[in-house]
């Protein structure tokens, strides 16, 4: 058993290392006196952040008690998986960086999905923003991901060093020792920068719903990944030397089986391009002959007006909270469930989630978790809610390299580090 499951780990890391695309300048490489602590990016998609009180979590209540804990975090808008945890690693809201949306249409380069691997792996799609371990390798710091949105692309030419195609099979513990393998790496090779990514709980609550004993096995099974990674990183005296943020890209809410707008009763499908549906529903004309201009005003019009459980607006009327909507990749009309709310048609007859995200960014449901330990951050430090385009100058500022223009602060963040290491 232990054999066969040291293969497996090889033939990780031979992947991941296999993957990294560029001949590595190892001569520029900094792994002295000066290089700054490893930092570990650890996102459990879909943590709302109030599950921690559930008493499910452990190993991430004790980070929380050592370290800094904040009462919540606030995702960007759509409150949805690729948009925020692009936004977590670039600073930029998701109408600055180019990830408008899970599913999306470019005119140039066609449609976009989660379950799309050539879209997913185009850096077209991407490279309206940098990625940090972009700006991280050209400073000289090894980069690895155990799954991130955005790291199997080539942005701008470039990967973290190791990386791995996303593949949901990989159980937690397997992700949890591939990272420990990373660290296990000589020092010139050694990763300074790494993430590491975690969907049982985001599964759990789509499935399921926020509130039963499958999220609740999820946050335990979960955590036993983390207890595993604070283990191996003691094992290793480790554990008070590496920065570890530990947060999600937005929260879920309860979606009753009834609770859906039949959005194909309101208005006419066929006249217009219908982009995406759910919790965000997106539309565009048909074409942009006269005809079809004419229609989708007129629908627009109609649906502009209060509707029963959601909101509509042509993307230039997007209330300003938002910040969303000059992207062209946002779609020209959008109509946003109420939370609790799904829109879909009267005809689908596929599986509905009873559990979503993707609403009002503001709502307390969905609040992201955020959590951080380590020989930067304060012990016990509480602090109060924040945007997590925070996150993106909190980062660079620990890894100490230049932050490019972003929709964050690390002002307003600062105060969660210890007073030697702001
Ligand atoms: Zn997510």
């Amino acid at each position: 058993m232990k054999i066969l499951f040291r293969l497996l780990l090889g033939s990780l890391l031979a992947l991941g290392a296999g993957c990294a695309t560029r001949p590595t300048a190892t001569a520029t490489r900094t792994a002295g006196t000066h290089a700054p602590a490893p930092l570990l990016l650890i996102s459990i998609d879909a943590y709302r952040y109030d599950y921690i009180e559930r008493g499910f979590s452990p190993t991430l209540a004790m980070l929380a008690r050592t370290g800094v804990h904040a009462a919540s975090m606030q995702p960007a808008f759509p409150s949805l998986t690729f948009p925020n945890h692009y936004t977590i690693v670039t600073g930029l809201r998701p109408d600055q960086h180019g990830i408008v949306s899970n599913t999306m249409f470019d005119p140039r380069l066609g449609k976009f999905s989660l379950g799309n691997r050539q879209a997913v792996s185009d850096g077209r799609w991407w490279d309206e923003a940098t990625p940090i371990w972009e700006t991280a390798d050209r400073h000289g710091l090894r980069t690895a991901t155990m799954f991130w949105p955005g790291s199997e692309a080539d942005i701008h030419g470039r990967h973290p060093d190791y990386w791995l195609p996303y593949d949901g099979r990989l159980t937690a513990d397997q992700r949890v020792d591939q990272v420990l393998a990373w660290l296990d790496l000589p020092p010139g090779q050694r990763p300074t920068f790494l993430t590491l990514y975690f969907d049982a709980v985001d599964h759990a609550g789509h499935e399921y719903g926020p509130d039963t004993p499958q999220l609740d096995e999820a946050l335990r099974t979960t955590d036993a990944a983390l207890a595993r990674l604070v283990r191996g990183l003691r094992q290793r005296g480790l554990f008070d030397k590496i920065n570890l943020i530990v947060l999600a890209d937005h929260g879920m809410a309860s979606v009753p089986l009834n609770h859906s707008v039949l959005i194909d009763r309101l208005i006419p499908l066929d006249q217009l391009r219908t982009v995406d549906l759910g919790v965000l529903a997106g539309f565009d004309p048909k074409s942009g002959s006269a005809v079809d201009r004419t229609r989708f005003a007129a629908i627009e019009r109609q649906l502009e007006q209060p509707q029963q459980h959601m909101q509509c607006w042509d993307k230039t009327r997007v209330p300003a909270r938002f910040d969303y909507g000059h992207n062209p990749r946002v779609p020209q009309l959008l109509c946003l469930a109420d939370v609790g709310w799904r829109i879909t048609t009267s005809n689908y007859r596929g599986h509905l989630s009873v559990g979503e995200h993707g609403y009002d960014n503001a709502d307390p449901r969905m609040q992201a978790l955020f959590v951080a330990h380590g020989p930067a951050f304060r012990v016990d430090a509480k602090v109060g809610k924040f945007p997590n385009v925070d996150v993106y100058p909190l980062m660079t500022h620990l890894l100490g390299i230049p932050a490019r223009p972003n929709d964050g602060s690390y002002d307003a963040v600062k105060d969660m580090l210890k007073p030697a290491a702001r």
